[in-house]
């Protein structure tokens, strides 16, 4: 097994546990991205809710790409690292008025609206400024994006986006609302998917959609299909780099945009996931009765993902060429499922060794807690150390 490179002398004088990015790696995937959208008319926005550390979204900014927001705060985090606004969508189906004040206040892009409700709100917010917001409505497009339950959010009924029955309701409603301006539709099916196909269907469907609105009289300037696509967490030395040339080529073949017409996406995994690492000490090796459990110093405030949804990354131990040996690899939290692996396999270890939990630079150091009053984790980047 191939071990990722690491300045491990570097980081023995480091507290543990703390994030590690590798910048060549960030550059690199950004570039790809860049080389597959550049002659398209494909723009894409990072999904800042991925990793909102402002190293690596300057970083990102400075590719030119967009940024994806959720909340007022993500908004105002990708101004200050260098997002223009006009290159900012605002997403999520309960944004507060604070929220859209901020919005409107810096004239972002668009807010992609997930309700009738909430484009009433945002009318009467952007009316007493005497404003026009722009909206890219978020259908719900009941396409199965097979990935894990809790990172599917466009199949059958759920909180997310607007049912394809309802919008010639929100429609109706929408021709009353003299501050908005529609400008797309917008969809998002999931996160982490490998199946490619679940992006054909939405594909299908998003044309399907299209077609409908162009027989009401309204065309659409944007289609903004989400982000989702997945990484290979099994083996991030071997695939470091999603496989964005099959994903954009794939939307160009099936989405067919209109003459003028403009194709958002917004990648947060595959952007950051794979430049990521959360490097972490072994506090102790406590031999069990069936299994030795590698008890180390981070734990699921750190990187939440094995505890929230059974996610599986690949774990090497930097300080170790032993022979292998399974272990239960668990943090110090105090909750069962502060588990990062069961039963594998890494280099025999010791009290003192590092090891790195990889591909965690997606929803692992911007979901950290301070569950049990820890320290929420530092970071350090490859070219700053
Ligand atoms: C989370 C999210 C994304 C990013 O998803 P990834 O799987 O990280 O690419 C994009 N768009 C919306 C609306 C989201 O909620």
């Amino acid at each position: 097994m191939i071990k990722g490179i690491f300045p491990i002398e570097k980081f023995e004088q480091l507290d543990t546990p703390f994030y590690y990015y590798d910048m060549e790696l960030l550059r690199a995937t950004l570039q790809a991205i860049k080389t597959e959208t550049e002659n398209r008319p494909f723009h894409v926005h990072y999904a800042v809710k991925a990793n909102a550390n402002s190293r690596l979204l300057r970083e990102i900014a400075s590719y030119g790409f967009g940024a994806d927001c959720v909340s007022g705060n993500e908004i105002l985090q990708a101004l200050e690292c260098g997002f223009p606004p006009e290159k900012i969508v605002f997403a999520g189906v309960g944004k507060s008025d604070k929220e859209i004040h901020i919005g409107l206040d810096n004239d972002i892009f668009c807010f992609n609206a997930e309700s009738i409700p909430e484009l009433e709100v945002i009318n009467h917010l952007a009316g007493e400024k005497n404003k026009k917001a722009r909206i890219a409505l978020r259908v719900n497009p009941n396409v199965d994006a097979r990935t894990h339950k809790y990172i599917t959010t466009g199949l059958g009924e759920n909180k997310f986006g607007i049912n394809e029955e309802d919008l010639p309701a929100t429609l109706e409603k929408m021709s009353g609302l003299s501050n908005l301006k529609m400008v797309g539709l917008h969809f998002h099916i999931g996160s982490q998917i490998t199946d490619l196909s679940s992006f054909e269907d939405l594909c299908v469907k998003a044309r399907k959609i299209q077609q409908w609105f162009l027989e009401q009289g309204i065309a659409l300037p944007i289609l903004n299909v989400g982000g989702g696509l997945g990484i290979n967490y099994q083996h991030p030395n071997h695939f470091p780099l999603a496989d964005f040339e099959a994903y954009f080529r794939l939307f160009k073949k099936h989405l067919m945009p209109e003459p003028g017409q403009k194709i958002y996406f917004e990648l947060g995994r595959s952007i950051v996931a794979p430049c990521g690492s959360l490097i972490s000490r072994v506090l102790f090796v406590k031999e069990g009765i069936q299994k030795n459990f590698l008890i180390v110093d981070g734990g699921m405030t750190d990187l939440i993902r094995p505890a929230l949804y059974q996610a599986y990354h690949h774990i090497e131990n930097l300080s170790s060429i032993e022979q292998n040996e399974p272990y239960d690899v668990v943090g110090p939290i105090c909750e069962s499922s502060d588990v990062f692996a069961e039963q594998r396999s890494i280099n025999r270890a010791k009290r003192g060794d590092l090891i790195a939990i990889r591909s965690a630079g997606a929803y692992g150091e911007s979901m950290a807690s301070r569950y049990n009053c820890r320290d929420i984790p530092a970071a350090y980047y490859s070219d700053l150390l």
